[in-house]
């Protein structure tokens, strides 16, 4: 019987997850793929986060901090769990680096892959330098400069295009990735503030912006910095002979079609299940939901177990999420885990 836990993946989840574990003197192993802690936000390189304005850099930097200098977590990076034996109580996890951790339990917080935009190849991505991503943007807004990819020109305009790889049923993407109306609306109010003189339109089918984020974002973003928003479908991208970018579709307000000129068209990209999941299902033995994120095992009295007993999944690897809940989830499963494995302990003695 091992009391330690292993977590695998170090974004928002694995590391509150972890923190959470290591307050209540557990000891817990780490284990993340790639050579930084931190998940998407890190990795991706985010600007300021929402709700909270913080850079995504020192956000989450202090909650990779914390993780960092407790003695009571181990960290493996550029590690991946190949095998796992055993169950609930003795569990035996083969890494990549061929080392072995013997964890009474496990907790996946394996996060999301973003939506690669070559998957909407009519919207332009790939096929012209000045249509980005989000995380592209963010970028951007990180190093304090707004610009167009094909030569550096400052856009006179700008356009962001919603649910890309959302809401897209003709590309399997049934689902809602819940949290780009909120960065996609913050993003135009960096862009106005990095540059006041570009406009910047958002063309979307529905506003998202759920909860306390309609004011501070939705409305802010149109009565403070003269965001304009489109309800439209859009068709394609495509590029005019003076080279700006045309986005061509139906204001499906006043059902007529629209061609509009743009510098930068930006894709609010979604959040697809992890590209590992299929690999994480097999070596953990716990099932995918339909669309492919990591399935519940019970929503109520059994909150974040997996299909596995003695493997919890939280965060965005159920589903798309925000930071707040992740974190959240974390907790949570710190919270399950330990009691999980106390209740186990008490049994066996
Ligand atoms: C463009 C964009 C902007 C966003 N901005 C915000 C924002 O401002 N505020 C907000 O609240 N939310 C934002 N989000 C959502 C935010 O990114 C997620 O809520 C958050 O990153 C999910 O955390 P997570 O830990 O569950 O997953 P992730 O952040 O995906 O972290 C998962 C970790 O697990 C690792 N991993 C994956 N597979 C394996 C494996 N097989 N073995 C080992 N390790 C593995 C990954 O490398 C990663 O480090 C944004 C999302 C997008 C798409
Ligand atoms: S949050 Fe907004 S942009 Fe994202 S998928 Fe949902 S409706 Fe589309």
């Amino acid at each position: 019987m091992s009391e330690t836990i292993l977590i695998v993946g170090a974004g928002p989840t694995g590391l509150s997850a972890a923190a959470g574990l290591a307050s209540v003197g557990k000891s817990v192993v780490l284990v993340e793929k790639e050579n930084k802690l931190g998940g998407a936000p890190i990795l991706s390189g985010y600007a300021k986060l929402v709700p909270s304005g913080e850079w995504a850099k020192d956000a989450i930097g202090r909650m990779v901090a914390r993780v960092e200098n407790d003695a009571r977590v181990t960290i493996h990076r550029s590690a991946k769990v190949a095998k796992v034996d055993g169950g609930f109580g003795n569990f035996a996890a083969t890494l990549s680096t061929g080392q072995t951790v013997n964890a009474g339990a496990i907790v996946l917080g394996t996060g999301f892959t973003h939506f690669d935009s070559i998957n909407k190849p009519e919207w332009g991505f790939g096929t012209y330098e000045d249509v980005v991503t989000t995380t592209q943007v963010e970028q951007m807004v990180a190093a304090g400069k707004i610009a167009c990819p094909s030569d550096g020109r400052v856009p006179e305009r700008v356009c962001i295009l919603l649910c890309v790889g959302s809401r897209d049923r003709q590309i399997g993407r049934e689902w809602c990735s819940k949290i780009c109306c909120t960065v996609s609306t913050n993003l135009a109010m960096e862009i106005k503030e990095l540059s006041p003189k570009t406009d910047v339109y958002v063309y979307y089918m529905d506003i998202r912006t759920f909860g306390l984020y309609e004011d501070k974002y939705y409305w802010r973003a149109q009565e403070e910095f003269n965001t304009k928003f489109v309800k439209a479908r859009i068709a394609e991208v495509t590029q005019g002979p003076d080279k700006r970018l045309l986005v061509k579709g139906e204001d499906t307000l006043v059902k007529r079609p629209i061609i509009i000129p743009f510098d930068l068209v930006v894709h609010a990209i979604g959040m697809d299940p992890n590209l590992d999941n299929p690999e994480i299902a097999k070596v953990f033995g716990v099932e995918l939901e339909k669309h492919g994120f990591l399935e519940r095992g019970e929503h109520y009295t059994s909150s974040f177990a997996s299909t596995r007993r003695g493997i919890y999944v939280g965060g965005a690897a159920l589903g798309p999420e925000d930071i707040d809940t992740c974190i959240s989830h974390g907790l949570a499963m710190a919270m399950r885990v330990a009691g999980d494995l106390s209740a186990l302990v008490q049994k066996a003695a």
